[in-house]
């Protein structure tokens, strides 16, 4: 992997090198507010008509502009106002930002995003809650779920946008409305007071040493991520741990017990009766692979089909998964652990 990324690894609050406003974004307190910062923080500030048209961002190769997109915000206004279905953690997905600063060598953006890796966020809250109770008004009598970081990791950017907290104050409000999110940030202090009412699983993303080590550069270390979940839980936050993604190493018994154990140490006993845990194994396209090569050349992950089950997709090409002994093999041992450590907690999927 980049021992370049990898000496550049931070977990200080993320802070662009450059934003872009889109001109209607300036109406609204929020964008104002964040217009604010940037000056204060001495950013230089552009406008954009939007989004799609910032073509001249600096950077000599590809790789290099890959990477300042990475570090360049994009404030604006969310139109699309259809929420995307987001199985099998919840619902929909709730869209407050798009784009992440982290640096994760098989995170899916990497296709998603393709050639616009710079992270938006969204400034017209109100049209995006509108919405939102919409879905849960459809639905009702039963419950919605929303997940807030399907194409992004909302705690990472809540110190400029401040967007995470009133998502999960309305969600407090909601009867039928509940809210969950992910993250590999410990940055969670303004969160703490929320009045979340019980309505916003927390997650964080945690993982066995090896991958976070060699694959997760850019995000905020295991021991900063536990420390916030341990905060988080004495905020009265319901709790759950993604594990994602799963990866087969040399050692990989060792690593996950090893991190089943750590998260024991570190859960309070009260949340420990109420956790979750969703299991993701690693998986990519022939598309993922192309680009994941072109921007981590020196990755170690591991990347070949040949070593791969083929799982064809329904909407779009297939993914290469673990042949079914190897995935069994990850998932039992991995079930095994978790109801060990924490014999009360919920398995909400492997997948
Ligand atoms: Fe992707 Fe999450 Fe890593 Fe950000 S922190 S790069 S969203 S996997």
């Amino acid at each position: 992997m980049s021992t370049q990324l990898m000496s550049h690894r931070h977990t200080q609050l993320f802070i662009p090198e450059l934003v872009y406003f889109e001109p209607n974004a300036l109406e609204y307190p929020k964008g104002q507010k964040i217009h604010e910062w940037a000056k204060q923080q001495g950013l230089p500030i552009r406008i954009t008509p939007s989004h799609n048209r910032i073509t001249n961002l600096p950077g000599e190769s590809e790789l290099e502009k890959y990477k300042i997109a990475k570090r360049t915000l994009v404030v604006g206004i969310r139109k699309t106002l259809k929420f995307d279905t987001s199985k099998p953690s919840a619902e929909y997905a709730l869209p407050i930002a798009t784009g992440c600063m982290g640096h994760c060598h098989y995170c899916y953006l990497q296709t998603t995003l393709g050639a616009k890796p710079y992270i938006r966020v969204y400034v017209n809250m109100d049209d995006i809650l509108n919405a939102t109770q919409q879905y849960i008004d459809e639905r009702a009598p039963e419950i919605t779920r929303f997940e807030a970081a399907c194409t992004s990791d909302p705690v990472g950017l809540e110190h400029i946008t401040g967007s995470l907290k009133e998502v999960v104050e309305f969600m407090g409000r909601q009867p039928l409305g509940r809210l969950r999110f992910v993250t590999k940030y410990h940055h969670v202090e303004s969160l703490l007071d929320a009045k979340h009412n019980k309505h916003t699983r927390f997650r964080f993303s945690v993982n066995a040493d090896y991958v976070i080590k060699n694959f997760e550069p850019g995000t905020s270390s295991f021991q900063e991520r536990i420390d916030a979940a341990g905060k988080v839980a004495k905020a009265g936050y319901p709790l759950g741990f993604i594990i994602a993604p799963i990866i087969w190493h040399e050692g990989w018994e060792e690593g996950y017990a090893a991190l089943l154990h750590r998260l024991k140490e570190a859960v309070p006993e009260e949340s420990a009766q109420d956790l979750t845990f969703e299991l993701i194994q690693h998986r990519f396209t022939k598309t993922a692979k192309r680009v994941i090569e072109l921007r981590y050349p020196k990755t170690k992950l591991e990347l070949d089909e040949t070593k791969r089950k083929y799982k064809w997709g329904r909407w779009g090409q297939g993914k290469y998964v673990y042949p079914d002994e190897q995935a069994d093999a990850l998932r039992e041992f991995i079930t095994e652990q978790i109801f060990e450590n924490f014999p009360k907690a919920n398995i909400d999927y492997f997948t």
